[in-house]
């Protein structure tokens, strides 16, 4: 069912609820829809654009938010996580993340003078997706450069940031298709 069948008011509730932190599939339950309905409508709108600035604001904004129990959660396991990590890209070397957008910024000479750790970039905005709102998992989210390396961002955390994987594969298709225009 998409977004489309919704009524304004539903629409409306379901962004409330987002803004106020809510998971989707506790909101799908309020609202009485689907879950990947509640995805829809709160991936309707994602600022895709985003600047350095707005990313620095959304990471102050973040920071007084409920959901720093996730920072609490990291801070009390996190030499359990940072090992865990450790072994994952160990083993997942080629699909880790973080490596391959240190290896990106690498490739196309971009300024990385600081040493980035995914964890911090995951704590630094309790793992909430930028674009969207939604709440990531340790296990599912993507590390975001705001403004893309290939348009001159750094590799740092000024510029880095929690995305979805959705909200990160629709900006790299995003991407994609004004390299292709
Ligand atoms: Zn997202």
């Amino acid at each position: 069912m998409g977004a489309r069948h919704l009524t304004d008011e539903k629409i409306a509730e379901i962004k409330q609820l987002r803004a106020e932190c809510w998971m989707y599939a506790d909101i799908a339950e309020k609202v009485g829809v689907h879950e990947q309905t509640v995805g829809k409508v709160c991936r309707s709108e994602p600022a895709l654009e985003a600047t350095v600035e707005q990313l620095a604001e959304w990471q102050a904004k973040q920071k007084g938010r409920k959901s720093a129990y996730l920072k609490a959660y990291y801070l009390e396991h996190k030499q359990e996580l940072n090992q865990k990590n450790k072994e994952y890209r160990l083993t997942h070397s080629d699909q880790c993340a973080g490596y391959s957008a240190r290896r990106r910024a690498r490739i196309r000479g971009a300024t990385w003078d600081e040493p980035v750790s995914r964890e911090e970039v995951f704590a630094l905005q309790d793992g909430v997706c930028y674009l969207c709102g939604a709440q990531c998992t340790q296990d599912n989210w993507h590390m975001d450069h705001v403004i893309p390396l290939s348009k001159g961002g750094e590799h740092r955390y000024t510029n880095l940031a929690v995305t979805c994987p959705g909200c990160n594969l629709s900006k790299q298709a995003k991407l994609l298709e004004e390299i292709e225009a």
